[in-house]
């Protein structure tokens, strides 16, 4: 172990219960000087009990998979499958698997609440408000990413802050009270190029659409290629703001997508 994880291990508050804002705290404090690996080796060693890695097979989520695989670390890599998702999404994370040897588990959206929301609102309502965008979202993403956290007491994103203004003042670790956990964002200083190269140096399977400009990938229906200059999520539900382009999973990049709020659109659309 080296001697920063040291220094970020848990310490247990009188009551025997570790704080939470003190581990993410010191996690935000002593990550820059360590590369990819490990960062995650010190999250799986100041975390107690369950840690989840969310993965979209993004070029990020790719790289920080490798990671979490090639070191046969401790860290649940899981991702939610829309149902919404590109062939060539299906086609990496298969890769994935097939590469290391690992099954990465799919939480998919509730059955009830996809053909509920479809036949109310029809099959690309996303598009007719972002009401509605939010409740579909929240039906293939936040829900089943409650369920992908249950039991975790932390979470791993692959946020970088350059991605977006949303993302910018984002910390490597917060505390995140909606879903119970810390949740650590280790690549939020790395740039995109830092990543491609990672990528590349390691021979990582990575979304054959990254080479066809989508810079960032979500569902296929809400995301679109880039022109070389765009900004990096413009691809990403393009018919609305630029400043609320966020999905409701990251509530550290949106804290204006409050779990009520999302709950309150969903509710709306239940009725
Ligand atoms: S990205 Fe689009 S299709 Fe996917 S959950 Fe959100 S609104 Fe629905």
């Amino acid at each position: 172990m080296s001697a920063q994880s040291n220094v970020l291990r848990a310490v247990p508050s009188p009551a025997g219960v570790p704080d939470l804002s003190e581990l993410a705290a010191r996690l935000s404090t002593g990550f820059a000087l360590l590369g990819l690996p490990d960062r995650l080796r010190v999250i799986r060693d100041t975390i107690p009990g369950r840690i989840a890695f969310t993965t979209s097979f993004g070029i990020e989520d790719q790289a920080i998979t490798h990671a979490i695989f090639d070191t046969a670390l401790a860290v649940d890599v899981v991702t939610l499958d829309t149902g919404r998702l590109f062939p060539e999404t299906y086609d990496v994370w298969a890769q994935t698997e097939q590469r290391y040897r690992r099954r990465i588990r799919g939480f998919s959206p509730s059955q009830e609440r996809v053909e509920g929301f479809v036949a109310r609102e029809g099959i690309n309502a996303f598009r007719a408000s972002v009401e509605a965008r939010h409740a579909c979202c929240h039906i293939r993403k936040v829900e089943p990413l409650r369920r992908a956290l249950t039991g975790a007491a932390g979470w791993i994103a692959g946020l970088r802050g350059d991605q977006s203004g949303n993302r910018a003042a984002m910390r490597y670790a917060v505390v995140d009270a909606a879903h119970g956990v810390i949740k650590v964002n280790p690549l939020i200083d790395w740039t995109r190029e830092r990543v491609v190269d990672y990528v590349r140096a390691n021979d990582i399977p990575y979304n054959a659409l990254h080479d066809r400009g989508f810079l960032s990938i979500g569902c296929a229906p809400c995301t679109r290629a880039v022109a070389p200059g765009e900004p990096e999520r413009a691809g990403r539900w393009w018919w609305e703001q630029e400043d609320k382009k966020e999905c409701g999973l990251h509530l550290d990049a949106a804290p204006d997508l409050a779990p009520q709020r999302t709950e309150r659109a969903l509710a709306d659309h239940d009725a």
